[in-house]
């Protein structure tokens, strides 16, 4: 009789590692709030975290909390995955938002049926628990 061949358990999945100039960001995520950058010579909205200005190359940053709105500037439906460690969640939307403070962040759409999903939709940004105390953004349309 053959044997059957069980496959390995899926590897875990990447998790944040915060460091100095990250850290303010993942403590705020973890209650729920969106953090950016914004320069204070220029003005500017940046993400992700750095250490000087894209814009002016300053290097007085403040954290300010994003309005957590913004459009759905691009997106893919994965239905079949090589990462192992995501297997179990296809279906799932990998998505860039533009908030409305300008900066992008690369999101999963979460809570959001698939046929209403089309560029420029509003988008809200929606906080996920995914395990040891870390909260990663997401975003839900707002339609
Ligand atoms: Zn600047």
């Amino acid at each position: 009789m053959a044997g059957r061949v069980e496959s390995p358990p899926p590897p875990a999945k990447p998790v944040p590692h915060p460091d100095d100039l990250s850290r303010p960001y993942w403590e705020a995520a973890r209650e729920g709030k969106l953090l950016l950058q914004r320069c204070s010579s220029c003005g500017e909205h940046q993400f992700y975290p750095r250490p000087f200005c894209l814009a002016c190359r300053g290097s007085e940053l403040e954290w300010i909390e994003a309005t957590g709105r913004g459009r759905l500037h691009t997106f893919s439906v994965v239905h079949r995955t090589a990462d192992r460690a995501f297997a179990a969640d296809v279906p799932y939307v990998f998505a860039v938002v533009e908030l409305d403070e300008g900066p992008r962040l690369t999101v999963n759409v979460v809570d959001t049926a698939l046929e209403t999903l089309e560029c420029d939709i509003p988008v809200r940004v929606v906080f996920t628990s995914i395990g040891d105390d870390t909260t990663v953004p997401n975003a839900r349309g707002e339609a």
